[in-house]
């Protein structure tokens, strides 16, 4: 297994846990943008938004509700960003699907 991700997912590389269940883990942003950066990922390794297919529509629900409870449980009464970086041009460093969580102070818009 050479996937960063699912190194972290199953332990072998270090995390700080932020929420998981038996769909998804939760983690901290090593360098984090905002003062809240969380990556909410599916156990399941999948590469991208764009590799997911009609079984897993359930599963990107359910990203987006772990985003949602996390936030709620930081706090971030005032607004929140999720964002789903997706292939090259969408900026995916990392290729295993992800939900960022970023929040805590004022987002621009647009994004670079
Ligand atoms: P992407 O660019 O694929 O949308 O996001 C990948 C994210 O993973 C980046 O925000 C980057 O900081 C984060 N990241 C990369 N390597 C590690 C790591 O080893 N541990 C953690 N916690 N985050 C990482
Ligand atoms: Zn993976």
């Amino acid at each position: 297994m050479s996937c960063l991700f699912c190194k972290i997912i199953e332990g072998s590389i270090p995390s700080t846990p932020v929420y998981q269940d038996e769909l998804c883990y939760a983690f901290a942003d090593i360098h984090p943008q905002a003062p809240v950066h969380v990556l909410v990922a599916p156990r399941e390794h999948i590469v991208s938004m764009a590799d997911c297919n009609e079984e897993d529509r359930a599963l990107l629900g359910h990203l987006l509700w772990a985003a949602a409870e996390i936030a709620r449980e930081k706090g971030l009464d005032k607004g929140y960003r999720a964002v789903v970086n997706t292939g090259g041009d969408g900026g995916q460093s990392v290729d295993h699907l992800h939900v960022h969580l970023l929040g805590g102070r004022p987002l621009a818009w647009p994004p670079g």
